[in-house]
């Protein structure tokens, strides 16, 4: 990692300090820590406190070896070596970091989250980057309601500042129990609600709306081919059934990425985020055994429990902190792909088990030859 004389350190905001004294005749050790969990341990000597006290970020690298050096038994040498360990540890981030050309508007409402970048970013320097390209992002959202209410809320927060968002339905009472809408919302388009509310909390964010049901792939194509290109779509519709299948197909056909979740009973589901010729496709994972897979010719369904299937169809039970629960993942998952983290989910569906606590993974065999993007996975088993 390339530290810079001219980089003016600071310990990162969440730290704290504080003496630990061991057994009985050991040396006391200054701990540098967050909450209660144990941190790096250092001597407490009055080298460290004086170089500690000169982290505040007011003082160049370059600066605080000068003025360490007063003490005649100090080196160049040891002082940058410390700076530079500091660095890579991620215990200090460069005060006098590029802004990015970010306004000063927009420092001010996103400074705890270009912080939360800062942490991502190792040595700090590139958390205002990192935070102009959730800015310059663009999101397309497929579905306004419980889980796309949620997402957008979190994605404007953070600053994600472009999106398309579709929808044809309206509120209703039964929305209030989960999505982010109120009395006052119903009867009102959905996709206006959200637009409203992301205005609330940035006026500067772009938001194109397009109230339409989506009914094939080829809806989806013509969505994803109208105005400015999008850089992730996040399906947060789960109905008509087909949509995960057609979402799968459109990504493929236009290269554009895209990233679902869903419930499994108590539980939930993340992922796959699906960047088309790089990771496996949907049907990769699912294969026709996907539950709204438009082929169903090897499903027999006894003609008197038709209605069972169609029911179903009418969507999921859940509630709403379960809701928040899946679209904060969901959220997250994006904001990693967006400022070029690698994300859990990439080419894969992770799941969640509330009653337990417990996370992991869909572990089940690829299709051996996928039908949808000529994918190879020849140990796999089912065709
Ligand atoms: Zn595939």
């Amino acid at each position: 990692m390339a530290v810079h004389a001219a980089w003016k350190p600071e310990f990162k905001s969440y730290l704290r300090v504080e003496i630990v004294r061991g057994t009985p005749g050991a040396p006391p050790r200054l701990s540098l820590h967050f909450g209660h969990t144990d941190g790096v341990l250092v001597s407490d000597g009055p080298y460290e406190r004086k170089l500690f006290s000169l982290l505040d970020g007011s003082r160049t690298c370059q600066e605080i070896i000068r003025e360490m050096k007063s003490d005649p038994h100090i080196t160049t040498v040891r002082v940058w070596g410390d700076l530079k360990k500091m660095f890579e540890f991620g215990l200090l981030q460069n005060a006098a970091a590029d802004k990015a050309g970010l306004s000063q508007k927009h420092i001010k409402r996103l400074e705890r989250h270009i912080g939360y970048l800062g942490l991502l970013d190792t040595p700090g320097e590139k958390r205002y980057h990192l935070q102009r390209k959730l800015l310059e992002s663009h999101v397309t959202v497929l579905g306004t309601g419980a889980m796309g209410s949620h997402v957008l809320d979190l994605l404007g927060r953070i600053g994600v500042g472009n999106f398309r968002i579709v929808d044809d339905d309206t509120v209703e009472v039964s929305n209030l129990n989960r999505g982010r809408f109120t009395r006052a919302d119903i009867g009102k388009a959905k996709t206006q609600v959200v637009r409203e509310l992301l205005l609330g909390i940035d006026d500067a964010i772009t938001i194109e709306v397009q109230e339409k049901r989506i009914n094939s792939a080829q809806d989806i194509v013509d969505i994803l081919q109208t105005g400015r290109k999008t850089d992730l779509v996040l399906l947060c519709a789960d109905t008509p059934l087909a949509i995960s299948s057609w979402m799968n197909q459109a990504a493929l056909q236009t290269g554009i990425p895209f990233l679902t979740s869903g419930y499994q009973g108590c539980g939930a589901e993340v992922g796959p985020l699906v960047i088309p010729g790089k990771t496996d496709c949907l049907m990769c994972l699912l294969g026709r055994d996907a539950p709204d897979s438009e082929d169903v010719s090897h499903v027999e369904v006894p003609q008197e429990l038709v209605w069972l299937n169609e029911r179903a169809a009418t969507g999921h039970p859940t509630d709403a902190a379960h809701t928040a629960f899946v679209a904060s993942r969901l959220a997250h998952e994006a904001e990693m792909y967006l400022i070029g983290q690698t994300p859990n989910t990439l080419g894969t569906i992770l799941n969640y088990d509330p009653a337990t606590w417990s996370f992991g993974s869909l572990e089940r065999p690829r299709v051996r030859n996928c039908p949808a993007c000529g994918r190879r996975h020849p140990d796999e088993t089912p065709e």
